[in-house]
């Protein structure tokens, strides 16, 4: 049997948590290169002891120590620091799944693309942020992205064989998120505990929240664009809160192809691990009789401002995405922290793209520079320390 290398940033998330099982039940066919984490090392140890992985890397330097206590006596590698992530994933891995939330994950995507190898994309927020560049790279390198996002993934299988030129449209499918039937007042008054707790799916708080918002389908949205080039006007986002439709694309002839599953991050990684074969997954079938009913409603842009927010911003290009997705990144984490309120989120991304839009940056270290730039002026307009 020949064995595949895999390196998971992130593997300490929710996403790497849901690639490690599926890799955990064909261990014969993997070999893992390099595990990352922010800075749980007790668990980033335990699972590079149990995947036998060569190096495991912490992002935040003050970690460094306890990773390698944890991981004393045994011949793995211990490394900390942004560098050491894109050394890491410098390494090269046959597949590398790109699973760090936010921009923190652009740079060492960017390295595990220059290797030229196939990228397992969940990390949504590095090609809101770096789109054009990150795509030129793709091209350049020759490397291969595989969208882990369950509707990237569910519209990639509905595109396998067609033309891109006969596509009429492509739809995002969206839950809507917890807020989905709450009144303005109801939704100005959320908590951070409210937010994370998403109807359909079990994910890390910053996505959890972004789906209340709907940010989420705002950076889809973006995310889309790049990945599938048919132009802003042919996407589309329907709101469907059982969640078994992914997504879908509709030909020219009228043909429209869905793609349906259980709403488990698995589905869509599992099409990635086993890409373009399939694999076993733990899940049970999708039973549609039990469901019984699929419901769609057009998006209420009133109510949740992002996607229209989102839309613009794409249109616009350049710069505008990397601003959006830093100034959402810290409004996020201020909601989180309980500095700030629900709906401030969507407001204060709207400001900041109202305060100068810097020029379109066209290289890695330009898209990172937009990023710390809007980070420091966000953090100024909502007055955090
Ligand atoms: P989690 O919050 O569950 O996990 C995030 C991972 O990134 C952890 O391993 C964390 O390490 C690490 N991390 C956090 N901050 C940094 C940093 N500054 N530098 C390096 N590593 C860091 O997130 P999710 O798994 O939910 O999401 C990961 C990505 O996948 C996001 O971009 C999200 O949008 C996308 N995605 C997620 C889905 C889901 O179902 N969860 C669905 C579709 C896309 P530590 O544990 O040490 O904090």
């Amino acid at each position: 049997m020949t064995t595949r290398t895999i390196s998971i940033f992130g593997a300490t998330g929710s996403i790497g948590a849901s690639t490690l099982d599926l890799i955990r039940r064909e261990k014969d066919k993997w070999r893992v290169v390099a595990l990352t984490a922010n800075c749980q090392s007790a668990e980033l140890a335990a699972l590079a002891k149990e995947f036998g992985a060569e190096i495991a890397v912490v992002a935040d330097e003050s970690c460094l120590a306890d990773l390698r206590d944890a991981l004393a006596g045994t011949n793995i590698h211990a490394a900390a620091g942004a560098q050491a992530l894109c050394e890491a994933a410098a390494r090269g891995a046959d597949l590398t799944i790109a699973a760090i939330v936010g921009c923190a994950g652009l740079a060492p995507t960017m390295a595990a693309i220059e290797q030229g190898g196939t990228i397992g994309l969940a990390n949504k927020e590095a090609l809101v942020s770096a789109g054009e560049v990150m795509m030129a790279a793709v091209a350049k390198h020759g490397a291969t992205l595989l969208p882990v996002d369950s509707e990237h993934n569910a519209i990639f299988q509905c595109l396998q064989g067609y033309r891109a030129s006969d596509v009429a449209k492509i739809t995002l499918t969206a839950s809507g998120g917890p807020f989905r039937e709450w009144s303005h007042a109801q939704i100005a008054a959320a908590t951070p505990a409210q937010a994370v707790k998403h109807p359909n799916w079990s994910m890390g708080a910053k996505i959890s929240v972004d789906s209340a918002t709907m940010m989420n389908k705002g950076l889809e949205l973006i995310e889309a664009h790049h990945l599938f080039p048919v132009g802003l006007e042919r996407l589309a986002i329907l709101v469907h809160p059982q969640s078994v439709v992914h997504s879908m694309v509709e030909y020219r002839d009228g043909s429209t192809l869905a793609q349906l599953g259980p709403s488990d991050m698995r589905v869509p990684i599992a099409s990635c691990l086993a890409w373009p074969a399939r694999m076993d997954t733990p899940l049970p079938p999708l039973d549609l009789a039990a469901i019984g009913a699929l419901t769609f409603f057009a998006p209420d842009e009133e109510r949740f401002p992002a996607t229209k927010l989102a839309r613009n911003v794409a249109e616009a290009g350049g710069a505008a995405p990397a601003v959006l997705n830093a100034a959402n990144e810290v409004a996020v984490a201020a909601f989180l922290a309980g500095q700030i309120a629900f709906t401030e989120i969507s407001a204060m991304a709207d400001r900041m793209l109202t305060h100068g839009i810097p020029a379109a940056p066209s290289t890695l270290d330009e898209v990172l520079a937009v990023d710390a730039e809007t980070r420091v002026r966000a953090r100024e307009l909502l007055e955090l320390a």
